[in-house]
């Protein structure tokens, strides 16, 4: 049987950027991945760094905070191993916000129509989440790191000192087991089915027309547009995205994303007769209290989750790598964590 000091289970950002710290710290790490890796949320993504959305949750911020000052770092750790450039696509975000100074949208963005909304200027950037993907799948895969596409993990029981993992096809056994699956985290460990559950989001892709130069994001609650400005997706605009309670279901719908296309285009009316490139959807991984799962469950201190990172994975990434790797390791996380223990949820407190 091979054995691991960390096995994880969900190879999206989570699991990886997680697999690469715990490997960067010297630890041998086995990951798990039940289909191809970074083909679900994180493939999905629109990429905002949208640590100051008035629709996150307050708790939030000391993690989001966390993360954006470990972003710079977190890509060079990329980029070294894998020599593949990530760039920030945009610095910039419209955000509609009624009670504030408004922006001068006029001198920023003479193209935008911004109807009933009041704009605030926030500093924030966004990032290409596919073109982040791939490079973190080169550097992962330029480890040691023990990649296993297509292994879906079916059962986790303790024996003794360690894990034992069963995949359709084999056993691994580990010091701790992390769950990084995201929306199937209450079914890979086998917790109370509401503990995550999916959210879908329904999006497109235009292409950016030539009378429109874009290099902002604009937020409202019902819309975002987010232009990439660099790398394969250059000239594309993802325009997103719809919050649904549909199970696991990812059918995109043709009336939602003609409802996306015209919300966007009264905004920007440049957009109305955009060529759609792509259209699509992911589920977001839902807890009860929007927050993440991020730690080991309540008496059971080798299997951990980090899971239930909802619309801000891509965002949180680097600070969830980092802390549950100092959790891993017995060091003092860098923030409070108990916001995000998976013991705060009362159906986990029995399992
Ligand atoms: C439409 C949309 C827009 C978004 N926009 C943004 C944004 O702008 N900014 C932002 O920060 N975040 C955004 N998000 C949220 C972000 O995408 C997610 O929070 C993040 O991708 C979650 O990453 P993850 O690795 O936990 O999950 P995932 O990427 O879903 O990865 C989980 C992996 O686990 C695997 N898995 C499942 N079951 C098993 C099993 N039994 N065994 C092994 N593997 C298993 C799956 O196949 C999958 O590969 C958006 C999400 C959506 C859907």
């Amino acid at each position: 049987m091979h054995h691991s000091d960390y096995c994880i289970a969900g190879a999206g950002i989570i699991g990886l950027s997680l697999a690469l710290e715990l490997h960067r710290r010297g630890a041998t790490v086995t990951v798990l991945e039940r289909n191809a890796p970074l083909a679900e949320a994180s493939y999905a993504a629109g990429g905002m760094l949208a640590s100051h959305d008035p629709e996150n949750p307050a708790a939030l911020q000391p993690l989001a905070d966390l993360s954006l000052s470990l972003y710079p770092a977190y890509l060079a750790a990329i980029e070294s191993l894998s020599q593949l450039h990530v760039p920030f696509q945009t610095y910039l975000t419209l955000q509609s916000h009624p009670t504030s100074t408004p922006a001068d949208t006029k001198s920023l963005l003479p193209q935008l129509n911004p109807g009933s909304h009041t704009f605030v200027r926030l500093k924030e950037r966004s990032i290409d989440p596919r073109q982040l993907g791939q490079a973190l799948l080169a550097a992962v895969l330029s480890t040691s790191i023990a990649l296993h596409p297509h292994t879906p993990v079916q059962s986790i029981r303790s024996v003794g000192d360690a894990i034992e993992i069963q995949t359709t096809t084999s056993t691994f056994s580990a010091s701790h087991f992390i769950d990084c699956t995201g929306a199937w985290a209450a079914a890979s460990s086998n917790l109370p089915s509401g503990t995550v559950v999916p959210r879908k989001g329904q999006m497109l892709a235009v292409a950016l027309p030539s009378s429109l130069p874009l290099d902002l994001v604009i937020r409202t609650p019902e819309i975002y547009i987010i232009p990439r400005t660099q790398g394969p997706n250059a000239g594309h605009v993802v325009i997103g995205a719809t919050v649904e309670d549909k199970g696991f279901d990812k059918t995109v719908h043709p009336i939602d994303i003609a409802m996306l296309q015209s919300s966007a285009a009264e905004l920007l009316p440049q957009l109305a007769d955009a060529t759609i490139l792509e259209t699509w959807a992911g589920l977001r991984p839902a807890t009860s209290d929007l927050l993440p799962l991020l730690g080991a469950l309540p008496h059971r201190p080798r299997h951990l989750l980090a899971a239930g990172h909802y619309r801000n994975g891509i965002l949180l990434a680097p600070a969830t790598a980092h802390l549950m790797a100092q959790l891993l390791t017995n060091e003092t996380p860098a923030i409070d964590v108990a916001a995000f223990a998976p013991a705060r949820i009362a159906g986990l407190l029995s399992t």
